[in-house]
């Protein structure tokens, strides 16, 4: 039976770190801040926030939400974020994506001070990544180091294969386990024979974007696999295609009409030793990685240790 990588038992236990280092941290009159920017109301980001916004309080974080309205200017969000640069009680500032069209959110994030790009998007933050240097990682990444050193599945020599290249999971994935010392291979949409390389994988981080697209033919027998992809899907027969039999999703569709499924196949998680389900994986790592950050920011910002 593969072991199942538990990412809710993970999450609570960074958050149990970042509670007590928050807590250190008030002894010496620091209280590490964050501003979580919503634009509009589109409902996904709705609930991220309130979930952000909410483990700020439950960590003893200071933090602050910003609703400019869905029909807000490139300008003004950009006048928004220098003042957010400019306020000493923030160390993080997190503007919760997707933006509306009339927004240009790559001047945006651009604009965002490296020291308080709490999410890890601007290219100095992917810089020092690369760099091997200090710096605030993406957030989703950062978590998938953190359920593979947490549960002691060894990085180092190991061939990791990364499905999926962007800017915001697949190559900072790929740079952060490059600095654990793997062997890492990063495959796209323009990657041939890609069984053939994920087979070889002792390592596979799947963050492609398409549902139950790894299947058991493309995993080497007792590989680890990391199931970054939360996709969801309402349609009957592509239901039938992956939960087939299981009784608890089953449930889950009829009630909700949906269920989210990952970028594996169920069936490749069993020819695996270890794997992240979806849901209850990685996605649960994402806002105490953000939590860290934030309390790494603070420090950072003030010249501490990390
Ligand atoms: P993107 O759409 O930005 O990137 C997808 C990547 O997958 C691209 O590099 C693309 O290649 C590659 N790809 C697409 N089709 C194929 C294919 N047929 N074969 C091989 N590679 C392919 O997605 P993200 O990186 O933003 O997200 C990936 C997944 O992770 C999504 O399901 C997303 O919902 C999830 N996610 C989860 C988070 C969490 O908290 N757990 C956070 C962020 C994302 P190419 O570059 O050639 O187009």
């Amino acid at each position: 039976m593969p072991r199942v990588l538990n990412g809710a038992e993970i999450a609570a236990e960074i958050k149990q770190e970042v509670a007590a280092e928050v807590k250190a941290l008030a002894t010496h009159g620091i209280r590490p801040g964050l501003a979580v920017v919503l634009v509009g109301s589109v409902a996904a980001s709705v609930i991220y926030v309130r979930g952000k916004v909410q483990s700020c309080a439950d960590l003893g974080l200071y933090s602050e939400l910003i609703t400019p309205p869905a029909t807000v200017t490139t300008a003004e969000m950009l006048a928004l974020v220098a003042q957010l640069n400019a306020r000493e009680d923030l160390d993080g500032i997190l503007i919760q994506l997707p933006l509306p069209a009339q927004v240009d959110t790559k001047a945006l994030l651009d604009a965002i001070d490296p020291a308080k790009d709490v999410d890890g998007f601007h290219p100095i933050n992917a810089g020092r990544v690369q760099a091997g240097q200090p710096a605030l990682a993406p957030c989703t990444p950062a978590g998938v180091i953190e359920i593979l050193q947490r549960s002691a599945i060894p990085i180092s020599g190991q061939h990791a294969v990364v499905v999926g290249r962007s800017d915001i999971v697949g190559k900072p994935a790929a740079m952060l386990l490059l600095h654990q010392n793997a062997t890492v291979t990063i495959c796209h949409s323009k990657t041939r024979n890609l069984a053939e390389i994920t087979r070889q994988a002792d390592i596979l981080v799947a963050a492609i974007g398409r549902p139950g697209f790894i299947g058991a033919e493309m995993i080497k027998p007792g590989a680890t696999i990391i199931d970054v992809g939360i996709n969801r899907i309402a349609d009957r027969a592509q239901f039938e295609r992956f939960f087939a039999g299981n009784a608890k999703r089953e449930a889950a569709f009829n009630k909700r009409g949906s269920v989210v499924i990952g970028d594996v196949h169920p069936a490749a998680f069993e020819v695996s030793s270890a794997y992240t389900p979806v849901p209850g994986g990685v996605g649960l790592l994402t806002i105490a990685m953000l939590m860290a950050n934030t309390v790494r920011a603070a420090r950072m910002r003030r010249g501490m240790a990390l």
